[in-house]
């Protein structure tokens, strides 16, 4: 059997970039790729009109300056397959591919006689010190079990697993479930390409334009003058993104009504996620809140035409406790004679035929169908890995009363497994590249500590992870965000436990991590 130093599991951003660190500290790695290339998400995700929410300027690399130097984006958020180029850039740049194999999905992790034995569908066999999932936190298609499915006659699509080759809709009648993320962004473009487009929505979300436009050259190159520091002043904010257009911090009740409508018509204007720092307490203050929902249903009555469509369209849910969508033209998509909104909030999907669906027992002929119906987040991709820890014990078994991390990087009774934006750590609320980064130093730090120590194990104390989860439960409770069925609190898998798994809160958290450094890796043993 080989037997190496590390192994990593996933080849997008957190594995590529473990992969980096760890050659640089010189140990012996292998990392697994399920998929044919590297970019994770931006490798499975090509649907129409896929696109980052966080601005291209900040949604990169910043460990190397010579690298964010010399990458151009072209717009202000950058499209899937410019995502891609530069990921693939990365993997050329530092000669990544070598030591990644591709095509390979790791099925087992087994700790025995201290180390991790991973066994892959390839029959791949390895042993190594350290394993390193970098699985990604919405890398698991949710494919809701709709009955008659095999039955359906046409071609059947997932947003997260989209083929290479870009199906011709022309001249087809295509249907999408689901109106999440993937679904707001892919829309407007399928309705161009269709002949009809049938949108079966479940609950209506809120989306704000992205008001994407060609990036400036003046103003790339402000940013580039000192990167550095541009990085710096993200890295401060809540979500880790946004310097440009920080979070305000007065709270709506200190603003007239007239101020309160001029600073969320600026953030509507201004484009993206931004929207939701209009007010310093629209994620803590219910009347806060409510101001901006409502905000944002009146533009829904302005832009689409038929009032029950607008009606039907408009969220009454807390306003950014599900993600907040970011779109181009996704409400105005409505007017198009060729798009038809079908609620299925009360009924579900009756059941799928040969030539359509059916709800509430009217048929909807189709001849293609588009599930955009998202991921199961954060824990799906290691839940269905065979993960074994000390004494035999499987993840799944450690997780039956939801996911319980330290730090969102460890897990008790799994000793010198590190999970890269695990649950517990801010993860899915930050600019994932930025708390990538941030994960992948931490572990590599740690190994080489270890290793100049002449340790061999690292492993949280369970009472550590219970202090942990407590308090990231603490500062959910704090928040608005615990209000709604999200997939934040597992709430689009049926039977999943719900629990809020990310935390809030980025520059809290790297104080915090630094800190259990600082004191000799606080609530970790260390054999
Ligand atoms: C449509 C979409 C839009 C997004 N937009 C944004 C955004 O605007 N801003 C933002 O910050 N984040 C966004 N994200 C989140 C995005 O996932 C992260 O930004 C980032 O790409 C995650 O990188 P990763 O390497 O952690 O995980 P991933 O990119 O998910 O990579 C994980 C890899 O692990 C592989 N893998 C999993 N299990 C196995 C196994 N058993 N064996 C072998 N390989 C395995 C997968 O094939 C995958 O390639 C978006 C996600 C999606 C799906």
């Amino acid at each position: 059997m080989n037997r190496l130093d590390l192994v990593v599991v996933g080849a997008g951003f957190a594995g590529m970039y473990t992969l980096h660190r760890a050659r640089g500290l010189g140990l012996s790695v292998r990392v697994f790729e399920a998929a044919g290339g590297v970019g994770g998400t931006w490798y499975w995700n090509r649907y129409p009109g896929a696109r980052c929410d966080v601005e291209s300027m900040e949604y990169s690399y910043q460990f190397d300056e010579a690298l964010q130097q010399e990458w151009r984006w072209s717009e202000r958020f950058a499209t899937q397959p410019e995502i891609l180029r530069y990921a693939n850039h990365v993997a050329d740049r530092f000669d990544l591919r070598k030591d990644i194999r591709f095509d390979t999905r790791v099925l087992s992790a087994i700790f025995a006689d201290k180390r991790w034995i991973v066994r892959t569908d390839r029959g791949d066999e390895v042993s190594a010190q350290f394993l390193v999932m970098a699985t990604g936190c919405l890398s698991c298609a949710n494919r809701p079990d709709a009955g008659g499915l095999d039955s359906f006659a046409g071609p059947i699509y997932h947003t997260g697993e989209w083929p290479h080759e870009e199906p011709d809709f022309t001249g087809k009648r295509v249907g999408v479930i689901g109106t999440g993320s993937s679904a707001i962004q892919s829309i407007p473009i399928l309705a161009g390409r269709a002949r009809t487009l049938t949108v079966f929505q479940r609950t209506a979300n809120y989306t704000v334009p992205a008001n994407n436009a060609p990036l400036d050259p003046d103003f790339v190159a402000r940013i580039k003058a000192d990167y550095r520091a541009f990085r710096a002043r993200n890295s401060l904010q809540i979500n880790a993104f946004g310097s440009n257009m920080p979070r305000s911090s007065i709270p709506a009740r200190a603003l007239t009504p007239g101020e309160r409508r001029a600073a969320l018509e600026a953030r509507w204007e201004y484009g993206g996620l931004f929207f939701l720092g209009a007010f310093g307490d629209l994620l803590l203050d219910k009347a806060a809140n409510d101001e901006a929902a409502e905000f944002v249903r009146g533009k829904i009555r302005g832009i689409v035409r038929d009032p029950a469509v607008a009606e039907l369209l408009s969220p009454k849910q807390v306003i950014g406790c599900k993600r907040l969508c970011v779109d181009t033209d996704y409400y105005a998509t409505f007017n198009r004679p060729n798009v038809r909104l079908v609620d299925i909030s009360e009924t579900g999907i009756d059941e799928v035929t040969p030539r359509g669906v059916r709800v509430d027992g009217a048929s909807h002929e189709l001849d293609a169908l588009v599930f955009a119906t998202g991921f199961d987040a954060m824990t799906g991709t290691l839940l269905r890995i065979d993960i074994r820890g000390r004494d035999g014990r499987t993840l799944k078994d450690a997780w039956r009363a939801g996911p319980r991390t330290y730090l969102g990087l460890s897990v008790a009774g799994f000793p010198n497994l590190f999970l890269v934006t695990g649950p517990g750590s801010p993860s899915v609320l930050t600019n994932m590249i930025v708390s990538i980064e941030q994960h992948v130093n931490w572990i590599a730090d740690c190994i080489a500590r270890l290793r100049a120590q002449g340790r061999a194990a690292i492993e949280a104390r369970p009472e550590a992870q219970e202090a942990w989860v407590e308090h990231v439960n603490a500062v959910a409770g704090r928040t608005l965000y615990t209000q709604c069925n999200s997939w934040y609190v597992g709430a689009n898998i049926p039977g999943k436990k719900r629990v809020f798994m990310p935390l809030l809160g980025f520059p809290d958290y790297v104080t915090k991590c630094d800190e259990v450094v600082a004191k000799g890796y606080e609530g970790f043993d260390i054999s």
